[in-house]
């Protein structure tokens, strides 16, 4: 108990010496171009001219396809408009997954009460048998209740499940992980026990009658043969009255997805050359992919305009940052971080990882930023509260130091590269998020400058940093 309380005071002693740190100084023309530059982009629609473009000139654009590789050539022209430099493609391979016929496919119940479903296949899902199924439904109100479901090793043979999970709306998004398990993972559980295919309720917070689609997970490289849906809430709601009524559901299925073989993807990069120290790359990115239902506004061509308009900004305002910033617009996020993981590695590969000073990505819609969170080393705490400070007006909080720094940057962050987040408000991002409708009417212009003003605000102050963000090792003591 005593020791307990000793740890407890000391940990409270070094919060107290955190606090009383003398605040960093940013430097006061620093600060002046950063606050100029965070004025420019709330005057600026340069954002949501980028997305905009993007959405319409582009569409729909899911990782592998033909569509997408019109992204990246829009991407480069888009880029070279706005005069970056070292702009170019960085291709790599991937296995490419496919539907297979439009936006709906063909479900409906047979019994008791025959109607049809708003239904749409996972990605990575497999096919039903030509000419379609037809089974009886085992309904699990939960992932953890069709976890615990195994005492009956026969009971889901030739059954389809149906996981009705429902998903939580919060500012931070925060519920999606645990609703997303069913997702991603009841698929392995479902084909293991014989069922011929697998329904869910969408991941989502939306209750509109359209599906909400998204990856599933491959543990060890394996791949579904069996169809795997998101059905809309509303008919979720449907399913679950008829098994509280106590009937026996069938439902019949004709889909046609599947995986396709091996395809090219890449990723877009571009830059602004820093002046002192333009080995040191404050990297920002964004994925240029999106699901193939809707033309990706929120998810992500929002964060496609913001952050190559805050680097934009930064280029044109005379001053030259003295660190590099790079803009990496990522192919194939959605189908698993497969741009991001082949960025990585060439930097590993090539040995360049260490210049990463630090990294950030939106993706997360266009609602308004409401909190910087980072990951760096503790004595760099007080220059992150510092640009926090800058960011104050724009309606900022200061969170923690345990973020990441968005999907795309996991791998990097893996490898040892420090992050920030502007975290933004996430109320309703997953109700659009992977559906028909995550379309570009849904973006207020004003809440999207905002963004950019935080953004480039901040990528300014990092790329005038002298910090190496990464936890230091321990000072040795002099006397040892
Ligand atoms: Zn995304």
């Amino acid at each position: 108990m005593l020791r307990t309380f000793a740890v407890a005071a000391l940990v409270s002693m070094a919060g107290l010496a955190h606090a009383q740190t003398e605040p960093f100084d940013l430097g006061q023309d620093n600060r002046e171009i950063a606050q100029a530059l965070g004025q420019a982009a709330l005057d600026s629609d340069l954002a949501y001219e980028i997305t905009e473009s993007l959405t319409t000139e582009v569409g729909p654009r899911l990782a592998g396809t033909p569509q997408e590789a019109r992204a990246r050539d829009w991407a480069v022209e888009m880029l070279e408009e706005l005069a970056f430099e070292n702009v170019r493609i960085e291709p790599f391979e991937l296995d490419l997954w496919t539907r297979g016929h439009s936006v709906y496919e063909e479900v409906a119940i047979t019994a008791p009460y025959p109607q049809e479903l708003y239904a749409i296949s996972l990605g990575g899902a497999g096919a039903t048998p030509e000419g379609g199924l037809e089974a009886e439904v085992v309904f699990f109100d939960s992932y953890d209740a069709l976890l615990a479901s195994d005492a009956d090793e026969d009971a889901l043979e030739g059954k389809l499940v149906f996981v009705n999970d429902r998903m939580v709306a919060s500012r931070t998004g925060e519920g999606y992980g645990w609703a997303n398990r069913k997702r991603r993972d009841a698929w392995v559980l479902a084909e293991d026990r014989g069922a011929l295919g697998v329904l869910i309720r969408s991941v989502g917070t939306s209750t509109n009658r359209f599906a909400h689609t998204g990856m599933m997970s491959f543990p060890d490289g394996r791949r579904p043969d069996i169809p795997a849906l998101a059905v809309s809430a509303p008919d979720a709601d449907q399913l679950e009255r008829l098994h509280e009524m106590g009937e026996t559901v069938s439902i019949t299925m004709r889909t046609y997805a599947g995986w396709r073989g091996e395809v090219m993807s890449g990723n877009v990069i571009a830059e602004i050359t820093g002046s002192e120290a333009p080995d040191e790359i404050v990297i920002i990115g964004a994925h240029l992919d999106s699901w193939d239902t809707a033309t990706g506004a929120l998810d992500d061509g929002a964060g496609v305009g913001i952050v190559t308009a805050a680097a934009r900004l930064i280029a044109e305002s005379g001053h030259r940052p003295r660190r590099t910033i790079r803009v990496v617009l990522f192919g194939a996020e959605e189908v698993g971080l497969v741009g991001a993981r082949a960025y990585a590695n060439a930097r590993m590969e090539d040995g360049t990882v260490g210049d990463h000073i630090i990294g950030s990505e939106s993706d997360f819609g266009a609602r308004e930023v409401w909190r910087l969170r980072s990951n760096v080393g503790e004595h760099a705490l007080p220059e992150i509260d510092a640009i926090h400070r800058e960011l104050q007006s724009l309606g900022l909080v200061r969170g923690d130091n345990s973020g990441g720094g968005g999907p795309d940057m996991i791998p990097l962050q893996y490898m040892g590269v420090p992050m920030v987040r502007l975290e933004q408000n996430g109320e309703d991002y997953f109700e659009f998020h992977h559906t028909p409708n995550d379309t570009f009417d849904k973006i207020v212009p004003e809440e999207m400058a905002q963004n950019v003003a935080a953004w480039t605000m901040m990528v300014w102050l990092l790329a005038n940093s002298e910090t190496d963000f990464r936890p230091q090792a321990p000072q040795a003591e002099a006397s040892e």
